[in-house]
């Protein structure tokens, strides 16, 4: 099994004494100040410093044992890393969580409050993000040679604040006070070219060459975050880069005496890397966004193979030493990029240059909706990258020629495989142009794999029997379970051991526990626990009163119209609309908690967050209603209140349309925290419900297949409407103004929504929902029962570590070993 051997090199001890010393040298030699005017903050950065340290000393004998033993390294190309905060998760990794609580504690400090200064990273929108960092985590707990490429945003994901109801963005300037956790690189620096134009020529040896002329340049500079491996034997690299301006001055505007012009184009090339797109599905024709998306491409390939080319001179060994993830169609131009410096940079033959291409890549997609499949136009396209427009071209021409010559006269499969995309206005579709480009195209989940095959990549799953796998995601048990859930991981350990955080398959040992009255009580404490813990920081933030003796319904994902944020919220109002008519009515009381952020340009995205809190405004001081419901709307939905938020959830809510959510995670992430599911067939769902039973479940709804069939002959929500009265007086008070007298025509856009069209059949599930939150009443109130089914729920969630999906890429697409 996996070997914890000693590091190369170790100078520093890891007991308290020592680390004591470290804080309080960072404190004065790193921070520049003294206990006596240190603040909690300073305190953090001397601690983040103290535990680096011993991070760093894991992480270049881990570089260089890759190195020595020339080992395949696997590259994670993604737009977004979605880490969090990385201090408590860094020192459980290490395994030194314990003294460096206690030497914090020794200096006077108050723990939680140090650690609470750490400014999270948010370079990712959601799920998709959040999968990168799940997996370098899991790379590295496995011991695989695993690299992360993203950008090091100047600004992530805006910070969300709620002002009379609505959502406003600010800007979240991350960076402000130090990243402690990156090193600068300002020595792996490279060009990325834009513009120009092309021109070929015969060399000398007969052989057409292209060349790309009079481009502008941009530098990309790395910054580089340690990634540490449970267990500390290994600790990984993920490599961010940064733009720069090719000089500190253009000598043109310098000597014409234009010094401010010299500065402001020095500004214009460094907006590259300056802010995250805030759009979990794709930016539509944004050029920076096309920029962006070739900068990280084109600087990681530069890396990939000046790292290659240190120990092998030899292009035919490329497949066997480089594995490329890519993540989502976003890092798809590495095709055409490793195809370009393969034939125009370093002169092999096409046909050699793409085998080797196709053999490195492999790609994951994440979404069937045709909206979010990103495409960019040709023009657009071909004036920014005027040679990979070429390449594209070629390789498309090349694809499409075997298609013809396999299925001759087929004109129909040609246009509809195409790379590119006729039209008004021609496109180049970057999923096809990943498909092709790779030996490997996987899906998230069983069902989306399945749906891919039979929808979007059809032809291509036709074409190429076998490249379409799955993949079903997973998430960390490291983060979710043992960092978020201390006391949780406390009374599973005190069962079973500690094996479980390496080895999840191992919960399966406390499925007896289930049936011991005993564990089930300390098991209700720690959830009791949680959920007194979550109702004190939400009273001391929002000043709204909750009480842990309710049910906590969680919905915390971001706003989408697919994830049904909606149905919720129509359970809740007739919910509400059963108390007011009968005030005495013995109802299991509810706390229902949303969170979530909008994509700013979301317009009925950001009108559901409004809905949310104008209902929980009338519905939380309604005095007819007291405890038995309360509405909240949690701000600012990130990584670090995913991790207050989830072990206080009972009810995880993951309702979405069957055949929209790829996956999801957080449905993982609340079950292994002991909440039972409310859902639909749809995503891991399906998957979760093979392992912890459907009767550890409240599954309800129409499954892919339905919708399919009902969006073919066009859904008339009416007649739904019409026949569930529930259903018709929820969607009556909304309209009627009742939640917003002060404008009551406020969600005339959200009825309208649902009463035409109701793309997302809300209607057509509403009874059903109902039906499901009815037997969610009926089990919490056998309080024993519930907390048997949960740690069932616990017990069966072995399969969705992402140590597991990191195995199953590792053997089945990149072909690296795991111990
Ligand atoms: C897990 C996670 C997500 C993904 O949640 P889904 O319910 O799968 O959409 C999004 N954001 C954050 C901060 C997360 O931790």
């Amino acid at each position: 099994m996996r070997r914890i051997g000693p590091p190369v090199v170790k100078l520093l001890d890891d007991d308290v004494e020592s680390i004591k010393y470290s804080l309080a040298s960072h404190l004065l030699y790193s921070v520049g100040k003294e206990p006596i005017n240190a603040t909690a903050r300073d305190w953090f950065m001397a601690a983040a410093y103290a535990v680096r340290d011993r991070v760093t000393e894991r992480w270049m004998p881990t570089l260089n044992r890759y190195y020595e033993q020339d080992q395949k390294r696997v590259y994670y190309m993604s737009m977004e890393f979605l880490i969090g905060r990385t201090l408590t998760n860094a020192m459980i990794s290490l395994g030194i969580y314990d003294q460096v609580k206690e030497a914090i504690g020794q200096l006077g400090l108050d723990f939680d409050e140090v650690v609470g200064w750490e400014v999270e990273a948010a370079l990712g929108n959601g799920g998709l993000g959040r999968l990168a960092a799940c997996l370098l985590d899991s790379m590295a707990a496995l011991n695989i040679a695993g690299f992360g490429y993203g950008i090091r945003y100047d600004y992530g994901m805006f910070t969300q604040h709620v002002e009379h109801g609505w959502q406003v963005e600010s800007p979240e300037n991350w960076l402000r006070y130090g990243n402690p956790w990156e090193f600068a690189r300002p020595g792996v620096i490279y060009p990325v070219r834009f513009g120009g134009r092309v021109i070929h020529y015969k060399d000398v040896m007969g052989h057409t060459r292209a060349q790309w002329m009079d481009a502008e340049e941009v530098m990309a500079m790395a910054y580089d975050v340690p990634i540490p491996g449970h267990g500390g034997r290994t600790v990984n690299n993920l490599r961010l880069w940064s733009a720069k301006s090719t000089r500190e001055f253009d000598l043109k505007y310098f000597n014409a005496g234009n010094y401010i012009e010299a500065v402001r184009d020095k500004n214009e090339s460094e907006t590259l890397s300056k802010v995250l797109y805030p759009s979990d599905m794709t930016e539509r024709g944004k050029e920076l966004r096309f920029k962006q998306e070739y900068f990280f491409v084109a600087a990681s390939i530069q890396d990939i193979l000046a790292r290659f080319r240190k120990s092998h001179d030899n292009w035919d060994m490329l497949p066997e030493r480089v594995a490329i993830q890519l993540n989502d169609t976003h890092p798809a131009m590495v095709v055409a990029e490793l195809q370009r410096v393969l034939v125009d940079e370093h002169q092999l033959d096409w046909h050699r240059a793409w085998s080797l291409t196709r053999r490195c890549c492999a790609y994951t997609n994440h979404t069937l909706m045709s909206e979010a499949l990103e495409t960019w136009p040709v023009d657009l396209f071909g004036r920014i990258l005027p040679r990979h427009l070429e390449i594209v071209y070629q390789i498309n021409h090349e694809f499409l020629q075997e298609v013809r010559h396999r299925h001759p006269g087929d004109s129909e499969l040609l246009r509809r495989v195409s790379v590119v995309a006729e039209g008004d206005e021609r496109r180049i579709r970057m999923a096809h142009l990943a498909v092709v480009g790779s030996h490997k195209v996987n899906g998230v989940a069983a069902i989306h794999t399945g749906l891919m095959k039979s929808t979007i990549f059809s032809d291509f799953d036709h074409l190429s029997p076998g490249k379409i796998t799955n993949k079903t995601n997973g998430v960390t048990p490291r983060r979710w379970l043992l960092g978020a859930n201390p006391s949780l991981a406390k009374l599973i350990t005190g069962a079973i051991g500690d094996n479980w955080v390496t080895h999840l398959h191992e919960l399966k040992k406390l499925e007896p526990f289930a049936a011991d009255k005993g564990f089930r009580a300390e098991f209700a404490a720690v959830k009791r626990a949680n959920k007194e813990h979550l109702t004190d920081v939400i009273g001391q933030r929002l000043g709204i009163d909750l009480t842990a003796d309710s049910l906590f319904d969680v919905q915390i994902k971001r706003i989408h119209e697919y994830k049904r944020q909606l149905l919720n919220l129509l359970h809740v109002i007739s919910r509400y609309n059963r108390i007011r008519s009968n005030p005495m009515i013995d109802l299991v009381p509810r706390t229902i908690i949303i969170g979530g952020k909008a994509a700013p340009g979301y317009a009925l995205a950001k009108l559901i967050i409004k809905l949310v809190n104008d209902v929980a405004d009338v519905v939380n001081n309604d005095p007819l209603v007291g405890d038995k419901l309360k509405v909240v709307f949690v701000p600012n939905y990130n990584v670090s209140t995913a991790e207050l938020v989830m072990p206080a959830a009972e009810l995880s809510e993951q309702i979405s349309t069957a055949g929209t959510e790829a996956s999801g995670t957080g449905n993982m992430k609340m079950s292994m925290n002991g909440a039972l599911t409310i859902g639909t067939w749809d995503g891991a769902n399906v998957e979760i419900c093979e392992e912890v039973g459907e009767e550890n479940m409240f599954l309800f709804g129409l499954t892919a297949q339905e919708v399919a069939r009902i969006r073919i002959d066009g859904y008339d929500p009416v007649p739904a409407i019409n026949a569930n009265e529930c259903l018709k007086k929820a969607i009556e008070l909304i309209s009627s103004g009742y939640f917003s007298p002060d404008q009551p025509d406020r969600f005339q856009g959200i009825v309208d929504v649902l009463t035409h069209g109701d793309h997302y059949l809300l209607t057509a599930d509403f009874p059903l929902y109902l039906a499901a939150q009815e037997r969610v009443d009926q089990l919490y109130r056998d309080t024993d029962e519930w907390n048997r089914r949960a740690i069932l729920n616990v017990a069966r969630m072995g399969k969705f570590s992402s140590d597991r999906t990191v195995a199953e890429y590792a053997r089945e697409i990149w072909n690296v070993k795991v111990e």
